[in-house]
């Protein structure tokens, strides 16, 4: 027995009580790569769970309808000569990013797969959910110094759900996007349509395939989705997500100060974006100021760090997953009560730390009533089996 006779709880209270009438230092944490060079965490090779795809007119479809296939021009061939500004803008439908979807098609495939989850029925529950875009932008955020961001987090039946928020500086700039920003992106579609195959005369980025991942940084488990340019189907193993394939663009370069550039910032959002679904290569290609393509490089994704291990201006894979484990702790302990209609929102700019403020229904709760009412009802129970008489 305690021997004051005290639960610990109580004797808390007693000391807490003077203390808790001090103003109480808003929570936030700090972004400097120096605080986050320790080992490398845990990372659980992802898993994948499952996938969805979206269609011309933005409809979800449970399954791999969208996948395209690499299909890369031949080696022994003249190489490639690929027009990227082919179609541009008479065969273009962009999507309308004016909707914001938050996680809704990712709560979609959730809800259809959530009675058959593995890791057992209490998985979800200590998991958080989110796309792999916003976990992309952790793992840069001790390097950004350019663009911040916001995330949003509500607790819901314990699972700890992030949806990121557009930023009114972000917004400002899609609506002011310059011309030649809006042919560059549709110049990366262009490039992955040639490098599939891809028959449909028309770049339509409604159109999208999404692989749904099971991984675990650290001591937090992880289900999130990404979408994927395309499925290698002479890979030298078929199994999703190692037969996947990232495609990407980037300026030709010329000179040794290009390519340092190149390997500073660039490969370090490429390297970040698919070491989370363990997506093994990115291919890149390099377009002349003309908007063509005449040469390829594949870049392995566990070779990316090789680039910038010696240079003392790079990035640390290690800084970037500390990082992105510490703003998980910090989300799981400042997001307590269970709520879908309480958004704990996370802002980040550069230069500063991550900050919290608190809201609640609209505009940023972001779980759909759909969504929330289904959870609410009980699963269907598995058949039982007749016990022996
Ligand atoms: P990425 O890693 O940034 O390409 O994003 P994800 O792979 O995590 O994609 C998540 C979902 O967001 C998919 O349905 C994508 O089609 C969609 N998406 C991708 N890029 C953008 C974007 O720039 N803006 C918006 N609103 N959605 C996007
Ligand atoms: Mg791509």
């Amino acid at each position: 027995m305690d021997p004051r006779g005290t639960k610990r709880g109580a004797e808390k209270t007693e000391v807490a009580e003077p203390r808790n009438k001090l103003p109480r230092p808003a929570p936030s944490l700090p972004t400097d790569p120096a605080l986050y060079s320790g080992p490398f965490p845990f990372y659980r090779r992802p898993s994948e769970l499952g996938c969805f795809s979206l269609d011309a007119q933005r409809q979800y479809h449970g399954d791999a309808r969208a996948l395209r296939y690499y299909s890369p021009p031949p080696t022994n061939g003249p190489g490639p000569n690929f027009d990227l500004r082919d179609g541009y803008p008479d065969r273009y439908q962009p999507r309308d990013e004016e909707v914001q979807e938050r996680l809704d098609h990712l709560l979609c495939w959730l809800l259809e797969h959530r009675g058959r989850l593995e890791g057992g029925p209490g998985w979800l529950a200590e998991a958080i959910v989110t796309w792999r875009g916003h976990l992309t932008k952790l793992l840069t955020t001790p390097y950004e110094r350019q663009e911040g961001w916001q995330l949003a987090a509500s607790r819901f039946q314990g699972t700890l759900y992030l949806s990121e928020v557009e930023t009114p500086n972000a917004r400002a700039q899609r609506l002011a996007r310059p011309p030649l920003l809006r042919e560059l992106m549709y110049m990366g579609y262009k490039f992955e349509q040639y490098m599939c195959a891809d028959p449909s005369g028309e770049v339509n980025t409604n159109v999208a395939f999404c692989s749904v991942l099971r991984s675990r940084l650290g001591s937090h488990p992880l289900l999130f989705s990404g979408e994927v340019d395309c499925t290698d189907p002479q890979a030298p193993s078929t199994q999703p997500p190692t037969c996947y394939v990232e495609l990407k663009t980037s300026k030709e370069m010329h000179s040794p100060g290009q390519w340092r550039s190149f390997y500073r910032h660039k490969l370090l959002k490429w390297w970040a974006q698919s070491f989370l679904p363990g997506v093994p290569n990115v291919v890149a290609g390099f377009r002349n100021p003309d908007g063509f393509v005449s040469s390829l490089k594949t870049f392995p994704t566990m070779k990316m760090f090789e680039y910038v291990r010696n240079d003392r201006d790079g990035w640390n894979p290690s800084v970037c997953m500390n990082f992105c484990a510490a703003f998980l702790s910090f989300a799981q302990s400042t997001v307590v009560q269970d709520d879908p209609r309480l958004v704990h929102l996370f802002s980040w700019e550069p230069g500063g730390p991550v900050t919290v403020s608190v809201h609640q229904d609209a505009p940023y709760a972001f779980l759909p009533i759909w969504y929330v009412e289904a959870m609410t009802q009980d699963l269907p129970s598995p058949p039982k089996t007749p016990s022996p008489k």
